[in-house]
C-alpha cells in the first residue's frame, strides 16, 4: 500500500485538514483477525500532499514507488486524495500497461478519526479489489464502486459515492458477493514509456458569448497542447466573428487541440454539426468518450513520449489503456 496523502490520513488543525493520522496504526487494527492481517506493507511519500497539489511529478513518483516494490507484492492499493485521484488513476493507467499486477487506487471522503468515516469501506474494498485475481492493470475503488482507472471521475465532493465512470459500467459493485462486469474493448498497451514530467497542456472551457479576443488571449503564449470543452458533441460558436479562426490558427501553428465536450457522459462526433465541422477541418482532435482527466493525462503521457503533429493525433484515437471506445455503435452504458 502506497500512502501519498488526501482527506482519509488527515487531522484536523487550526489550519483546516493537513495530514498527520496514524495511518499504519489504525491499518493494523483494521486487519486484526481477518486474512489480510499481516499481510499489507505500507510505504509513503515523503513529503503527504493533498492532491490539489499533485502534478505529472507526482505521477512520476507514483509509478517509480510501484515499480521498486513490484516484486515485493502480489498487488498494489494506492491511497491518494479524491480531488485529483481520476487525473491520476488515468495517469497510472497509461504509464502502467506493462506492470502485470493489479493497482487499485482509493481515498476518503471524510478522515479516519471520523465516525461514520468512508476510509474503512473504501480501504477494505480496494484491498479486496486488488486481491481478487479478478482485475488487470488500474482501477479506482470507491464507494461501493470498483471503476476502472482510465474512466474515473470525481463526481461528488461530498457524497460516499464520490466517483463514477459515466461512460463504462463500473468494473463491481459490492455486496455479497461482489458483482462483476467483463471489461469492454481491448487495449493496446504502451511499452516502456518515458516517464512523466510536466508538460503546458490548457485545459478551456468554452461559455455562451466568449470572444475570439478572449480566445486568443487565452491561446498568448501558445501551449503544447489544449484541451478545449466545447459543448455537446463538441460544438463551438461558429456564428462568433473569428473564433472558428483563432483555434484554427493554434492548429495550424502545431498545437493540438483535442476537443471534449461538457457533458458528464459523452460520445464527441467533430462535424456531426455545422457548429463543430469548422474545429473538424481544421484538424482538431476528438475525444471520443474520454473524461477530462483522461484527456488531459493521455496529452501529457504522449508529449512525455516525444510525440507530435499526425503521430499525437493518431495515438489520441488509439485505445491505449481502456480510455476510450472508439466504436460509437456500442451499447450504451448502464
Ligand atoms: N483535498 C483532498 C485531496 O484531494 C480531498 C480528499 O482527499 O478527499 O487531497
Amino acid at each position: 500500500m502506497l500512502y501519498t496523502g488526501g482527506t482519509l490520513g488527515m487531522v484536523e488543525t487550526p489550519r483546516g485538514l493537513a495530514p498527520g493520522a496514524d495511518l499504519a496504526g489504525w491499518l493494523d487494527r483494521l486487519l486484526d483477525g481477518t486474512e489480510m492481517a499481516g499481510t499489507v506493507g505500507m510505504t509513503s511519500f515523503e513529503h503527504l500532499i493533498d492532491s490539489s497539489n499533485a502534478t505529472p511529478d507526482d505521477w512520476r513518483a507514483i509509478v517509480d514507488d510501484l515499480w521498486a516494490h513490484h516484486d515485493s507484492a502480489d498487488a498494489f492499493v494506492v491511497l491518494h486524495g479524491t480531488d485529483t485521484m481520476a487525473y491520476t488513476s488515468a495517469a497510472l493507467s497509461y504509464a502502467l500497461t506493462g506492470f502485470g499486477k493489479p493497482v487499485v487506487m482509493t481515498g476518503a471522503q471524510y478522515p479516519l478519526g471520523v465516525v461514520g468515516t468512508d476510509a474503512a469501506p473504501n480501504v477494505t474494498g480496494a484491498l479486496r479489489a486488488a486481491t481478487s485475481g479478478r482485475i488487470d492493470g488500474v482501477a479506482v475503488f470507491f464507494g461501493h464502486k470498483l471503476l476502472a482507472g482510465p474512466r474515473a471521475t470525481k463526481t461528488s465532493s461530498w457524497a460516499y459515492q464520490g466517483f463514477d465512470s459515466p461512460a463504462v459500467p463500473p468494473l463491481a459493485l459490492t455486496g455479497a458477493p461482489w458483482r462483476w462486469t467483463a471489461p469492454a474493448g481491448t487495449a493496446t498497451g504502451w511499452a516502456d514509456p518515458e516517464p512523466y514530467r510536466r508538460h503546458d497542456v490548457l485545459v478551456l472551457d468554452l461559455a455562451p458569448g466568449i470572444t475570439a479576443s478572449r480566445l486568443a488571449a487565452a491561446f498568448d503564449p501558445l501551449p503544447e497542447a489544449v484541451v478545449l470543452r466545447a459543448f455537446g458533441t463538441g460544438n463551438a460558436p461558429s456564428e462568433e466573428p473569428g473564433l472558428t479562426d483563432v483555434l484554427a490558427g493554434v492548429i495550424a501553428s502545431g498545437v493540438p487541440i483535442a476537443v471534449a465536450s461538457q457533458c458528464v457522459q459523452a460520445e464527441v462526433l467533430p462535424g456531426r454539426y455545422e457548429a463543430g465541422y469548422a474545429l473538424a477541418r481544421a484538424g482538431a482532435i476528438g475525444a471520443h468518450d474520454m473524461t477530462l482527466e483522461a484527456l488531459y493525462a493521455k496529452l501529457v503521457f504522449l508529449l512525455c513520449q516525444g510525440l507530435d503533429g499526425a503521430e499525437l493525433a493518431d495515438a489520441m484515437s488509439r485505445n491505449i489503456a481502456g480510455e476510450l471506445t472508439a466504436n460509437p455503435d456500442r451499447p450504451l452504458a448502464q
